[in-house]
Parts: structure tokens; sequence; C-alpha cells
């Protein structure tokens, strides 16, 4: 039977007063009743406009009509044929500017929450199923070496231990699952949550090495000399911008990789001027700044998001600039630092601009103008600076033969290969700062085009 509600059920969260001194998750997931509710809102429409807006073509209607019938396993199977990180997904997908807006419920009221029901699906999957070993395709006998665990490196690894090759992901940190799991805070995706779909690659064959960078002393030449068949490079595009401005070098002025990977790894032993901080700044509006910001919360600051233009231009997802309002974060918009301020090398303030926004520029939004004379002072004694990352060279500048764009960014094809043979790319370190599932989109895409490139040899 059809639910004909047009409003989406409500997923149940944290109290913001309660949840601004705790890193447990806001969101906290569907019951079944919840989700077949939801499920039922599903017109199973013809033309499955949904699935067409998903990056990695995931048959939506088909697992959503499984939930609406209560077998919640074999929603996990449909969801599985495609997505190895269904619960990772179901929490930091933007739906909203995806699956959710081509829903033809959008329309005339709320989509169907296919995020909250992958989410359900996945977290009813690992509370109430074994782990399964999957039985890998008969062993092509070909190794494929995959450099950095985060979506993009995950995807081309389970994709190509399906087809039986020999898989094994080298990763720079100690823990795997890359910005997963040290970028994104844990009350939006929990750790735990990361582990848990990064054991299921391990069970399907997957060998996972961390503390094992590739740079210039392990080289891409030396995996191809170990054995290595073929190798795709996922390391990302993680190294912080520099505004440029005086006062960066104080005590208290952060990027936000940084200060991300000190929380999220370290909690327990964070150096004590995180946890001292009053006051603090986070220059940038993106969902980094956003993420930023709600830790510094949860750190016990009073704390303001200062960005140049307005939230309309925010590349934030909306539901995060909802929940750092609710958390009491203030927001100043069309304001922009001009320099840092401190006393004995410590940060004790932000001197910003007060700008307007002028024509567009190059990305399509209104370039940001200064109106001169506006200049003012907030006090502050931690700055995070979030205002965008870029490529690193560690593998480009000790490989030769693969090209990349001016800014970095390595150049592929259609299939993820690179200029060289048997070299293939993709996610961060190919398009530069994306999302999720566009990162598991080209690690997908990248398997089939180096089983081709194999089923050649
Ligand atoms: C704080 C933060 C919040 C975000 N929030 C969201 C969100 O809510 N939703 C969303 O869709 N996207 C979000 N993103 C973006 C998303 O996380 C990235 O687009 C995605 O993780 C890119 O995947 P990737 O596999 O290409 O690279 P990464 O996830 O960056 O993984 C690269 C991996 O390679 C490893 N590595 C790097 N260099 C080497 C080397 N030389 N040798 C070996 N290993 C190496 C790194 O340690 C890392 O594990 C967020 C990003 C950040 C930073
Ligand atoms: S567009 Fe919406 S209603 Fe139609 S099949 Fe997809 S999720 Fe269901």
């Amino acid at each position: 039977m059809i639910n004909l509600t047009r409003e989406r059920n409500e997923m149940p969260q944290q109290d913001s007063a309660v949840r601004c001194s705790n890193f447990g998750e806001v969101a906290l997931g569907f019951t079944q009743a919840d989700a077949i509710r939801e499920a039922m809102r599903c017109l199973n429409c013809r033309k499955k406009p949904c699935t067409t807006g998903c990056p990695v073509g995931m048959h939506i209607p088909a697992f959503i009509a499984k939930v609406a019938e209560g077998d919640f396993e074999g929603a996990y199977e449909e969801i599985s044929i495609v997505s190895c990180l269904p619960a990772v997904c179901g929490r930091v997908c933007a739906q909203e500017i995806q699956c959710e807006q081509q829903c033809v419920h959008a329309e005339n009221g709320e989509a169907v929450g296919i995020g909250r029901l992958e989410r359900f699906v996945a977290d009813y999957h690992a509370a109430h199923c074994a782990a399964t070993t999957e039985i890998a395709a008969k062993p092509s006998g070909k190794r494929v070496a995959v450099i950095g665990s985060g979506p993009a490196g995950i995807a081309c690894a389970g994709d190509l231990a399906k087809l039986g090759y020999a898989v094994t992901i080298f990763e720079r940190m100690q823990v795997a699952g890359g910005i997963l799991c040290y970028g994104i805070p844990e009350f939006c995706l929990p750790n735990e949550v990361v582990d848990r779909e990064i054991s299921a690659l391990r069970a399907e064959g997957v060998e996972l090495v961390t503390g094992a960078g590739v740079d210039a002393g392990r080289t891409v030449d030396s995996l191809f000399a170990d054995g290595f068949a073929a190798v795709f490079v996922g390391n990302g595009a993680e190294v912080p911008m520099e505004m440029h401005i005086p006062g960066e070098e104080l005590s208290g002025v952060y990027n936000a990789n940084d200060y991300l990977t000190q929380i999220n790894l370290n909690r327990d032993e964070l150096p004590s001027a995180y946890r001292q901080c009053k006051r603090a700044v986070i220059v940038g509006c993106g969902n980094v700044a956003i993420d930023a910001a709600r830790c510094a919360r949860r750190m016990g600051a009073e704390v303001t998001i200062v960005y140049r233009r307005t939230l309309a231009e925010s590349p934030a997802r909306l539901e995060e600039i909802h929940h750092a309002q609710e958390e009491d974060i203030a927001f100043r918009l069309l304001t922009n630092p001009v320099a840092f301020i401190g006393e004995n090398g410590k940060l004790t303030g932000v001197k910003c601009v007060q700008m307007a926004l002028g024509e567009p520029d190059e990305s399509g939004r209104r370039r940001p103008v200064e109106i001169s004379g506006s200049e003012f002072v907030i006090p502050a004694d931690t700055v995070v600076l979030s205002i965008g990352t870029s490529f690193s060279d560690d593998i480009t500048a000790n490989t030769e033969g693969v090209s990349t764009g001016k800014r970095g960014g390595i150049d592929v094809d259609d299939c993820g290969a690179t200029s060289r043979p048997g070299v293939f790319a993709g996610g961060d370190a190919v398009t530069g700062p994306a999302t999720v599932v566009a990162a598991m989109g080209a690690g997908k895409r990248a398997a089939a085009g180096i089983h081709q490139y194999l089923s050649k040899k």
C-alpha cells in the first residue's frame, strides 16, 4: 500500500542543547516502523528519476521496495550490488542535491528520504546479520596496488576483489578510511561505522597496509617492480591553502585538516589549547568549516563562522548549516579576515572587513568586494582556516609519465586511465575536493578500466 503523505518521516536526533557537549551522533536513525512508513511513500516510478541522480547508479526503488516489504536484508543485498559504503553514504551524501532532488515527490512535497533509508538498511544489516566472507570470482592471478584508503580507493579495491584480483591498499596514515575517518567528525559519521565497512572489504580478501605511504621511497615504479600489474592512485587532495595575511603564524591559528584530525583521532590526548579555547573563529563556510565550527563548539567555545559571501553561496549542506545554527554557532556573513592579531605570539583577535557582492566570478558565484573603511576586530583565542585544499605532488613528482593539469590534479580519461599505461587515478586526486560518492564513482569506473586493461594483457 502506498503512503501518500507529502512530508517525509522526521529523523530522530539528539537535542541541540545536549549534543553540544558530546561527540555522539546527532541523527539517531529510523526505527523499523519509520523505515517501512517512509519506504511506502515510494511510487516505484517507471522511469526511476532518483536513480539517474545517484553518481553510482544505485537501484533505488528496488531497495526501497524491499524495505516496504520488511525484507531489510534483501534491501541490503540490492544496495550492495553497487555500493560498499552504504552506512557512510546514508549519513554523509548530499542526497538533497542528488537522488532526492530528482525524486518526483520533491515537485509537490518532500522527496522520499532515500539517504535515511539507505542508512537504516546498512545499520540493520550490521546489527542483525553475521559478517559474511564473500567468495571472490575465480582468482585472476594478477595483483593490483591501490594508493589511499579513502572512498575512491575503497570502491576501486572492492570492485577489483569481486573480479578476482589480489588487491593491496597502501595507506600512509595509521588508520584506514581517509577523510571519512580523520576528517568528518564522529557526530556526523562515527569512526566505528567506517571501520565496519572497511572490515567488510577485508572480508572480501583485500589486503590493507597502513603506515605505508607511496612517495619518493616506495614509488609507483617500485610497486610495478614488486609484481603489481596495475596501480590505482586515490591519494585525495589535502594540502591546506593559506590566506597569506599577517599573523597566520600565531599560536592559536590552525588549518582545518590538522584541527579535525586531532579531534577525530586523538580526542583523549588533545593539546590543552583545544579544551581551553573560549572564542573560536572559523574562516570559510563549506562542509569542512561547519564541521570545524561544530567541533570547536563541543570543546566549549563560543564559535563564529566568518564567510566572505552569503549563505546562498555556501557550498555546505543545508542540513549541516541548520545543525550549526541549532548549536548556537554565529554566522558573520559578507565578512573577510585581513589580519590575525596577537600578543606574545598568541592569537587575541581577527581583524575583518565587511564585503559586498559584485559581479559573478569564474565559479559563477558573485564575487565579494571589500567595503573600504569597514574594519573591525573579533576577539578570538582560536582560528581554524577552512578555505580549501589542493593537490599533493607526493606521487606525481615521483612517477614518470603521469600528466597533471595546471593546478596539479591527475589527468585521466573516462575509465580513470592516466597518461601512463597501467596507472589509473580517481577521486579528489583528479577533481580536487569533491564528495564521497563522486570519489566512489570514480573508483568504480577505474576498477572497470583496470579490468579492461588487464584482460587484454
Ligand atoms: C572535514 C571534511 C568533511 C567532509 N564532509 C563531506 C560530507 O559530508 N559529504 C561528502 O560527500 N563529502 C564530504 N567531504 C569530502 C569527501 O570526504 C572527499 O571528497 C572524499 O573523501 C574524497 O575521497 P578520496 O578517496 O578521493 O580521498 P580521501 O578521502 O582524501 O582519501 C585519500 C587517502 O589517501 C591517503 N594518502 C594520501 N597520500 C598518500 C600517499 N602518498 N600514499 C599512501 N596513501 C596516501 C590519505 O591518507 C587518505 O587516506 C568532506 C571532506 C572533509 C575534509
Ligand atoms: S523518484 Fe522517488 S518515488 Fe519515484 S522511484 Fe525514486 S524514490 Fe521512489
